[in-house]
């Protein structure tokens, strides 16, 4: 059986998917700052509908391809979907058991 640190490689694209998503997460404020000032600067009103198709385009363009990228990690033991289900964002597979190690 093999333990968690063999893992390690499975671990840090795991790491890697999480990181993503909180930058995806934090990253919508700047980037609807620089959208805005660009579309101010190109001649739309940025109150107007270019404020919502900027937001509808981060949202399915950033958000959640990054997110449903991150909820599909295989487990690195079992090969099956380490969240699933009501396991969001678990601290063991939802599986196989296996504790979450970084
Ligand atoms: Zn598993």
């Amino acid at each position: 059986m093999r333990t968690s640190s063999e893992y390690s490689e499975q671990w840090k694209d795991c790491t890697r998917r999480e990181v993503r998503v909180w930058i995806a997460f934090f990253g919508y404020v700047p980037f609807m700052i620089a959208a805005i000032l660009l579309a101010e600067a190109i001649g739309f009103d940025p109150n107007g509908a270019v404020g919502f198709v900027l937001f509808g385009a981060y949202v399915l363009g950033v958000m959640v391809p990054i997110g449903i990228w991150a909820r599909v990690f295989p487990c690195p033991r079992c090969g099956k979907r380490f969240y699933h289900g009501a396991n969001r964002w678990g601290r063991r597979c939802a599986n196989c058991g296996l504790p979450k190690c970084h």
